[in-house]
């Protein structure tokens, strides 16, 4: 039997006017599910004038309202426990995950069960398209507590890959695993897959040749779109990374790169993809880098009507020559990490391009924006390798000036620190120091 390219070749290749087609059709079934179904939907489509029926076009989706996580958030709070999103009774309702909460209040993702398997058939065919195929073992090494990312390793196991259950396990117990088995795949953080593979280091396992990791898969974090970030965890591993998008409101994985590992592509059957300025709320077109928010399609539990989901994303305006039709995009950071450093916007993974390609650096680095004379500045501090035999000044001018280049704009001070002198991230890495607003700024009284 020959293989197949694809997990679903018709729905992932399907030509763009048949795709546009289905898109519409859906999103008018779901936008009257959501009507009929959700009273906070009902109530803020009649406030803003609109209802399902003038959705013609995937285009007059705009004139609906969006919402965001404080909105998810209230309404869960105000109508507990699934709050009035949903848009089914809870007898429906076979799976919930749940945020993190770091900003708050955990918030509820629930499932129907058909919601849930088409989550996990999804999750096969992007794990498909990273070539994953029955004869590999696949080690889930993610979190399975509340997680929306936990029931992922279902998917591996619907396509037929030999699935390991590790769940969130310290690292010693992991690289255990890994040696035991010999797994082929895994998942992670790109600071993770990079904390993991040092450590295997520190004790004597090169993960290059002592184990059989040979593609990664990383999500989380911009990392794995950074082509810096990859090759040095690359070349860490000898694996292939290939970078997912996932978001606890939706699916664990909705979009995820294919082996020509450029731009994820969005499962635009289940999502449909809007990108918005961040401050306007207007739509931006072709490859403008914008706020992604994302309206789903299918998922009954509750529908997430052009949810801003705080991502900055870019999309690719071509097509892909793996053949599949569903857009292509690349995040370029969180919303909320983004500063402005005149009139530049600037993401820390920004700053990642430059600590990961400047010889003589360990590639971790940290960002610390603050106000000085009423204007953003900015600080980069960086870490020299243990072998480096340069001179800091030397690095630091290199860091400066390739910040300059790629950014047009130049941090204040570039400081170079020793080895392991920046916080090590075993999940995600806090790489932004944000200190406006506080009053600790170096150059207050100076002026006064
Ligand atoms: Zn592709």
């Amino acid at each position: 039997m020959s293989e197949k390219r694809y997990w679903d070749e018709k729905i992932e290749t399907l030509p763009h006017p048949q795709l546009i087609e289905y898109q519409t059709q859906q999103l008018r079934k779901h936008l009257e599910l959501a009507w009929a179904e959700s009273p906070f939907y009902r109530q803020a489509f009649s406030a803003a004038g609109v209802k399902p029926s003038d959705l013609r076009h995937l285009e007059d989706l705009q004139r609906f309202p969006f919402i965001d996580k404080a909105i998810e958030r209230d309404r869960q709070v105000a109508r507990p426990f699934l709050g009035d999103l949903t848009a089914v009774a809870e007898d429906e309702v076979v799976f919930v995950a749940a945020s993190s909460g770091s900003t708050g209040v955990p918030t509820l993702s629930p499932f129907t069960k058909e919601d849930f398997d088409e989550f996990q058939d999804v999750q096969a065919r992007l794990f498909w398209g990273t070539g994953m195929r029955r004869h590999d073992r696949y080690v889930h090494a993610l979190n399975f507590t509340l997680f929306v990312g936990g029931p992922d390793v279902i998917g591996a196991q619907k396509l037929g890959a030999l699935c390991i259950w590790a769940g969130s396990i310290p690292s010693e117990r992991l690289l255990f695993i890994m040696k035991s088995f010999q797994p082929t795949t895994t998942w992670t953080t790109p600071s993770y897959a990079w904390y993991l593979g040092e450590t295997a280091k520190q004790q004597g396992i090169d993960p290059a040749r002592d184990l059989g990791i040979r593609r990664i898969i990383v999500a989380g974090e911009p990392g794995g779109s950074i082509p810096a970030t990859r090759a040095a965890i690359e070349t860490l591993w000898n694996a292939q990374l290939y970078d997912f998008y996932g978001i606890s409101d939706i699916f664990g994985a909705c979009a995820g790169m294919c082996p020509v590992r450029d731009g994820l592509h969005l499962a635009e059957d289940h999502i449909l993809i809007e990108v918005v300025d961040p401050a306007s709320g207007e739509p931006l077109q072709g490859d403008a880098p914008g706020e992604m928010v994302l309206t789903t399609l299918r998922k009954r539990a509750r529908p997430m009507i052009r949810f801003r989901t705080g991502d900055i994303v870019q999309r690719y305006p071509d097509g892909c020559s793996c053949g599949r039709t569903h857009v292509r995009f690349k995040v370029l950071g969180r919303r909320d990490d983004m500063f402005i450093v005149s009139g530049v916007n600037v993401f820390p993974s920004d700053i990642e391009y430059v600590a990961r390609n400047v010889p003589g650096l360990t590639g971790e680095y940290r960002v610390v924006v603050y106000t000085e004379n009423h204007l953003t500045r900015f600080d980069v501090e960086v870490e020299r390798s243990g072998d480096f035999q340069g001179a800091d000044e030397d690095v630091a001018d290199e860091v400066r000036k390739q910040i300059a280049t790629r950014l047009g704009v130049r941090p204040r001070q570039v400081k170079v620190l020793a080895a392991g002198a920046l916080p090590r991230a075993t999940h995600k890495a806090k790489r932004l120091l944000d200190l406006r607003g506080s009053e600790g700024t170096s150059s207050r009284g100076e002026n006064i």
